[in-house]
């Protein structure tokens, strides 16, 4: 069938999106729920009520779970009452902690929390969502990525060595699932203003440096992350497979 815009629609979806209560996570879940998708939001504070309420103004539909991502081991287990009430077409796997510290003081404690938060709950997630939709034969997954899935970061060597494992794992995915109707991608957002970047921003000789670098002129906002996601999670999109959708202003090509 040739092109038509409702290929943008996601009525009739369900998608599920981590770390759904702040920043990026907040305006891709309201994004989704504006092309038409039901919500599963999940967060780990009990306090979601900014993203409800901009889903409920929408007219949009949701459905709330608190769950610690840091907990690995129970992550299955956490994750079968929604399961057992859903299918899931999108897997939007947002939530994820920066930790900032020179390598050579990095706390290894830390280390541990950032690889469990950014990655390790990830291929879980993956994995056992994953298995849902290869059955179906149909689904899409997004892995919230960084510029720090391309470059070194200064300071945040966890982060980016979960970033550039999220890379890595989406363009495996996609290896083994394209052809069982299951398209991986990733978005990579450039510098955008939220709780993550907070200390950044704070730093005047940081923010300068970081603006100066950025040829949009601009930080991002949350919300210009929306877009790219709703093209990820369509139909527009089932031929875009193993992809890390920079979202930057463009920073990287400069
Ligand atoms: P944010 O507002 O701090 O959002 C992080 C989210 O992760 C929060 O909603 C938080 O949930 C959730 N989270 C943290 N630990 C969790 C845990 N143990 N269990 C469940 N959820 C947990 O920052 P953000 O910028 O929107 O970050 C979203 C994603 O974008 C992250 O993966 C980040 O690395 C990535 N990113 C951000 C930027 C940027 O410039 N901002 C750039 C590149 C990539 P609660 O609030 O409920 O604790």
């Amino acid at each position: 069938m040739s092109f038509q815009l409702d290929f943008f629609s996601l009525k009739g979806k369900t998608a599920l999106v981590t770390g759904a209560r702040t920043g990026i996570g907040q305006a891709i879940s309201v994004g989704l729920a504006a092309a038409g998708a039901h919500l599963i939001l999940v967060g780990h504070q009990d306090n979601m009520q900014e993203t409800q309420n901009k889903i409920a103004e929408l007219q949009g539909t949701y459905e709330t779970f608190l769950i610690d991502l840091s907990d690995v081991e129970n992550l299955k287990a956490n994750l079968q009452p929604i399961l057992e009430k859903y299918s899931i077409d999108i897997l939007v796997n947002n939530a994820g902690v920066i930790y900032r510290e020179p390598a050579a003081a990095h706390n290894v404690n830390e280390w541990n929390r950032v690889m469990d938060v950014n990655i390790n709950s990830v291929f879980t997630l993956c994995q056992t969502i994953g298995n849902q939709m290869i059955e179906k034969k149909s689904g899409k997954i997004i892995n919230i990525a960084s510029l720090l899935s391309f470059q070194g970061g200064i300071n945040v060597p966890s982060y980016t060595a979960s970033k550039h494992a999220i890379a890595g794992l989406t363009k495996a995915l996609a290896n083994e699932w394209a052809s069982q109707g299951v398209q991986v991608n990733a978005i990579a957002p450039g510098y955008i203003s939220t709780n993550n970047t907070e200390a950044l921003r704070n730093d005047e000789v940081r923010n300068q440096s970081i603006l100066e670098r950025i040829p949009a002129g601009r930080w991002g906002q949350a919300d210009d992350l929306a877009g790219a996601a709703v093209f990820l999670a369509s139909r527009a999109s089932d031929y875009v497979s193993g992809h890390v959708l920079v979202v930057d202003g463009g920073w990287m090509g400069r």
